[in-house]
């Protein structure tokens, strides 16, 4: 069994050219995840672990639980984030079917007596999805083209734990429908890094440099979707 295995959490290793290690715990699911010199013992990195292990054990479950309560209601007072901006929500008198508006400062969300908040959240995700869908159509057509690949199919879904998938054999992308909620940029790098995998499977050095020759300002975009911040 790998040393790493032995805990209760999931920890990703990553090895860099770096001078010091440094643990963060990702959301939402509280992997923690520690970049470490390349040349760095197995024997350092656990004894890191071990020293900080309170913080970890602290800092994941308050992110697991603020995870699990539902933070929105989807009604009036409520804010959410589009494209990397927050909105106020207003509530208008609406009925199932009807969509979401957006005025430009607020988005309207149909609302009905006995409206549960589930169905007040599929009423904005569906608006969501086409929101996306717009935004990301001009963005594969004019990636696929720079890239030199083509896909089959793109597909937005809700994800828990990956930005973006790549179906190298099939040549299907899939986009996390949560990217509506980020900066514009942060979808462009995804829709690139995912073609780019059409090219190279891995994430290896090869893989890195066509991301970097193709987008070079990946780096700011990677952070903003590493950062514990949004999703919610
Ligand atoms: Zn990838």
């Amino acid at each position: 069994m790998n040393y790493l295995d032995e805990y209760s959490f999931p920890i990703e290793l990553n090895r860099k050219n770096i001078k010091n290690l440094y643990i963060r715990i990702v959301p939402p699911d509280g992997v923690v995840r520690i970049s470490a010199p390349r040349r760095m013992s197995d024997r350092l990195i656990k004894d890191a672990i071990e020293k900080r292990l309170t913080w970890i054990m602290t800092h994941r479950s308050s992110m697991l639980q603020r995870a699990a309560e539902p933070v929105h209601n989807y009604k009036s007072g409520d804010q959410v984030f589009y494209f990397g901006r927050k909105y106020p929500v207003q509530s208008v008198r609406g009925r199932r079917g009807d969509a979401v508006t957006f005025d430009g400062r607020k988005l309207l969300i149909p609302c009905w007596e006995g409206q549960t908040i589930e169905e007040a959240e599929s009423i904005l995700y569906r608006w969501y999805a086409e929101q996306l869908q717009n935004e990301a159509e001009p963005l594969l057509e004019k990636w696929q083209a720079e890239i030199g690949v083509s896909v089959t199919r793109c597909t937005l879904r809700k994800m828990k734990t990956r930005w973006g998938s790549c179906n190298v054999r099939d040549r299907r992308i899939s986009l996390n429908l949560h990217l509506v909620k980020y900066p514009m940029q942060c979808l462009e790098y995804v829709i690139v890094h995912e073609l780019v995998h059409l090219l190279e499977k891995g994430h290896n050095a090869v893989f890195w440099g066509y991301v970097e020759r193709f987008y070079p300002d990946w780096r700011k975009a990677k952070s903003i979707l590493n950062s514990e911040g949004i999703w919610g």
